[in-house]
């Protein structure tokens, strides 16, 4: 096998191999931009290491044979006393996770090379000092695991010893002597002096590259990411060019166009006499690329030709990094770029408007997740708060939280069931655990391009950065008069960048209002609702799926409606039996005589009917499938314990309480070890004699009630929880039997002539969401006019786990051992669980042909799982609410 490629062999498809940053090296390289030569090692060779934790065979000696190729090219050796050649070794996997893997820049220098590079630099010692001390630091804190801070400590004693503020104010002897410093911090955690042999440093540097593809900030990134854990990581080794060398070099980030909001026209951030990480770092303010266009024209225009040549040829939005080595412009990164939901949206539509993809193709760039994200609420600033400052709206969101000033704090207060909002001076990747705890992230230094920015926008995150204002503390920060102490509660706009003291009110979001009808994209004159119009519009004609919703009430129903719902796929009656009907539900359960009973369920009766009608009204000629009851009935009794103590009590002090006694009875009776695979569902409806008769009579005589008044209901009965064939046949004959009745025809549920002389249809049908039912569907559909796959309690009742204790209780366990990348509950099972929809699609369909086939468990709205159900032939999908913009846009997607 093949282990390393020079950048003349890749191109940008092979990013499995190559990963993204080689990959895009190998891209830029072809199409004759400038970019310093090098040789990527694969993901592969990566892989074989972390299996072996060794050396990989047959690697040394072709890193030997590319090597000699780049030594030739640059006609200097590695680490050459007389001439060094120095490289970089920088990490780069098929996903890009900023800063979560590590790299190590100068590999090659050494006590010897160092005044040789000075000399090559034309007698810059400040220069070559800077380099070597920077190689000891990286290369101490990446290969050889010393804490970085000791560096940091260090660098700091020199800069106060010399009474400077910046890095760059030390001159060559302040950097030599810090060379000697960090040499003694090297030795004193490592044993052994810093290597000398720069190619053992390549060695060592490269197989630190390939640990850190396993670092806990890299595991954990991957987790929230869904990043696959068995990749492994590219290694780029690079001839080094510097920023480094003087104030006519420097170092930047860039972007096509603004990532934040979409926005055409390039941004990006330059730092003068700097390399690496510092620009996004924030160690100093940096400069905008219309200062560097006045510092070096002639650099800023190459700059610009060059990112409209990536845009062109990438068709999309690009970041790039970039170095100035004395006024050369060099290329040392470029990808397609990371984004907010809201720039990926109006990009998307942007290019559409330039003729440079298809509205298909716009619809394939944005997401499911990223329209949920833009239908979180923005804050209300009616009352007109006024801010305590303002930073650079990095990532949108409107989000509030008590202020933590620790990655660590953040983690511990959020697990207190708090929001917090995590203030820093800058983000480093150590503080990814606390940025995904928290609402949101808020730094006084750093631009768009900062590791705040781009972690926070890839998780969707709210993020307002580079407040410069603030003065951060360990346990607070002050901003003019304003002291705000840890716990204290701010609110940041990761729009506008603006910070608030307090909790400021939250109101829908421009993209909700669109979809609630409020505004007209036509006039609303906003870019993203446009956009998200324009996509929306998309999606819906080319979708297969219908979506529905699942809602229980006349609200519910009107609003998923607004939002573009086709039809209710779940409505739980259960939900109709809270509040005040509670005590009608106690009145049958404890019930003696069956006029008892009877009497309960007349007096529930009008009022279903009710219920029913007014959903029937809202959904008037879109199908509502309404579900037969479900849970357990001790559900709507009192607890157990509850009501034992309080009957002791009262017999402690010598009192009968009749009742409470009678209820006692009844709730031990009912008591089950396993509610869940108790008595409810179809066996609820087939144990208590008129339950399930008086729900299909109230759906019947509500339907009738619509029709009279001229609407169209299309009601579907749904009978839950059944595991065999015959439990729904005899469900469905007494169904059927009320239906006649009521409706006035003979007829099986169908077609049948209501009392106002329009036809109206009743479809009776069932849940698949026990095992059994999905390995029996051919029987099954005999007797279903329909199937509705309940996800939930499939996944439930498929992996034998209990739904409602198991996601907190061990599944982190799981995540972490990667038996699962994310929740069965959240998104479908697609090998297991996914695999049982689909032998009851197809059986059940071959049993009866035109079986309506749709999914009502939270998985309808789940976008992975979205694309699953299109797959699998389902009808449609059912969600709540809120998600359906979400399903719409995800069955579009799946369907191009
Ligand atoms: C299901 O099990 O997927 C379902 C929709 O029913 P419920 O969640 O009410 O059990
Ligand atoms: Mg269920």
């Amino acid at each position: 096998m093949k282990f390393v490629y020079d950048f003349h062999e890749g191109n940008k498809d092979l990013k499995d191999l190559l990963g993204g940053k080689g990959a895009n090296l190998a891209e830029m390289t072809n199409l004759g931009l400038p970019v310093p030569p090098g040789f990527t090692i694969t993901a592969e060779a990566c892989k074989e290491f972390l299996k072996n934790g060794t050396q990989v065979d047959g690697l040394g000696a072709e890193i030997d044979e590319h090597l000699a190729t780049l030594e030739r090219d640059m006609g200097r050796r590695l680490g050459d006393a007389n001439d060094p050649l120095l490289v970089s070794v920088r990490s780069g996997a098929k996903f890009s996770m900023p800063g979560m893997m590590e790299t190590v820049l100068n590999v090659g220098l050494n006590d010897a090379s160092v005044d040789r590079l000075s000399r090559q630099a034309g007698g810059n010692d400040r220069f070559a000092w800077d380099s070597y001390r920077r190689l000891i630091q990286m290369f101490g804190k990446t290969v050889c695991e010393v804490p970085g801070h000791e560096f940091e400590d260090a660098l700091h004693e020199a800069k106060v010893a010399k009474g400077v503020k910046d890095d760059v104010q030390l001159d060559a002897d302040d950097l030599r002597a810090l060379v000697t410093a960090y040499k003694k911090v090297f030795v004193k955690h490592t044993g052994h002096e810093f290597p000398q042999d720069p190619r053992e440093q390549l060695d060592l540097a490269i197989a630190a590259v390939f640990r850190s593809w396993n670092a806990d900030r890299a595991v954990l990134y991957r987790r929230q990411e869904r990043i696959p854990a068995d990749l492994g990581t590219a290694v780029n080794v690079v001839a080094m060019v510097f920023g480094n060398l003087g104030s006519d070099s420097g170092t930047g980030v860039a972007f096509t166009r603004d990532p934040a909001t979409g926005e055409q026209g390039v941004y990006g951030d330059y730092l003068s006499n700097a390399q690496g990480e510092d620009v996004v770092a924030g160690i100093r303010n940096t400069l905008s690329l219309a200062d560097l266009e006045r510092l070096d024209k002639k650099s800023y225009d190459e700059l610009m030709q060059i990112m409209a040549t990536l845009e062109g040829h990438y068709r999309d939005l690009c970041d790039i990094e970039f170095t100035i080595e004395r006024g050369k412009l060099w290329m040392l990164q470029t990808r397609v770029g990371k984004r907010t939901a809201a720039a990926a949206f109006t990009i998307a539509s942007q290019l559409v408007d330039e003729g440079v993809i298809d509205l298909d193709e716009a619809l394939i760039r944005v997401s499911g997740a990223q329209l949920g994200q833009l239908m979180f609420p923005r804050f209300d600033l009616s009352g007109d708060p006024s801010p305590i400052t303002r930073g650079v709206g990095a990532s949108p969101g409107a989000a509030y939280g008590e202020v933590v000033f620790t990655a660590q704090r953040a983690v511990e207060v959020a697990a207190q069931g708090k929001q917090v909002i995590l203030v820093r001076r800058e983000t480093n990747p150590d503080d990814l655990p606390g940025m995904i705890a928290a609402q949101g992230i808020l730094t006084s230094r750093g631009g768009k391009t900062s590791h705040a920015a781009v972690v926070a926008r890839g998780m969707g995150k709210t993020c307002v950065c580079g407040a410069d204002e603030m003065e951060v503390g360990p346990a607070s920060f002050t901003v003019g008069s304003h002291t705000v102490n840890e716990g204290d509660v701010v609110s940041i706009d990761g729009t506008t960048g603006r910070v608030y003291l307090g909790e400021v009110p939250v109101r829908p979001s421009e993209v909700v209002q669109y979809f609630e009808g409020d505004l007209d994209p036509a006039q609303a004159n906003d870019p993203l609702v446009y956009a998200v119009h324009r996509i929306i519009t998309h999606a819906d004609e080319k979708r297969r799926l219908t979506v529905r919703t699942n809602a229980d009430t006349g609200a519910d129903a009107a609003r998923a409606r607004r939002f573009g719902a086709q039809g209710i796929g779940l409505c739980r009656t259960e939900h109709m039996f809270l509040g005040d009907r509670r005590e009608l539900v106690e009145r049958l359960i404890l019930a003696r005589t069956e006029a008892e009973r009877d009497d309960a369920l007349a007096t529930l009766l009008p009022l279903q009917r009710a219920d029913f009608l007014d959903i029937f009204r809202e959904m008037n000629g879109l199908p509502v499938t309404v579900r037969l009851i479900d849970p357990p009935l001790h559900e709507f009794l009192p607890s157990l314990e509850e009501l034992a103590v309080k009957v002791a009590v009262a017999h402690e002090h010598g009192q009968r309480v009749e009742h409470d006694e009678q209820m006692l009875a009844a709730v031990r009776r009912m008591h089950e070890q396993n509610p869940m695979l108790g008595l409810r569902g179809v066996r609820l409806g087939l144990v208590i004699p008129g339950l399930f008769a008086m729900q299909v009579r109230a759906i019947a005589e509500a339907a009738a009630a619509l029709a009279a008044e001229g609407g169209k209901p299309r009601p579907e009965i749904m009978v839950p929880l059944v595991g065999a064939v015959q439990e729904l046949e005899t469900v469905r004959a007494e169904a059927e039997k009320i239906i006649a009745e009521v409706l006035g025809s003979s007829g099986s549920a169908g077609s049948s002539a209501s009392p106002g002389g329009s036809a109206v249809e009743i479809l009776i049908g069932t849940m698949i969401e026990v095992p059994r039912a999905a390995l029996t569907a051919g029987q099954i559909a005999e007797a279903a006019e329909f199937f509705s796959f309940g996800t939930n309690d499939l996944t439930q009742m498929g992996w034998g786990f209990s739904r409602d204790d198991v996601e907190g209780a061990f599944f982190w366990r799981y995540l972490e051992l990667g038996i699962f990348g994310i929740s069965p509950f959240e998104s479908i099972d697609t090998d297991g669980v996914g695999r049982l929809v689909r032998i009851a699609a197809e059986e059940g369909r071959a049993a009866r042909p035109g079986l309506k086939l749709g999914v009502c468990g939270e998985h309808g709205g789940d976008p992975d799982s979205v694309h699953f159900f299109h797959e699998v032939g389902l009808d449609y999908v059912s969600c709540s609410p809120f998600r359906v913009p979400i399903a719409r846009l995800e069955a579009g997607r799946a369907a191009v």
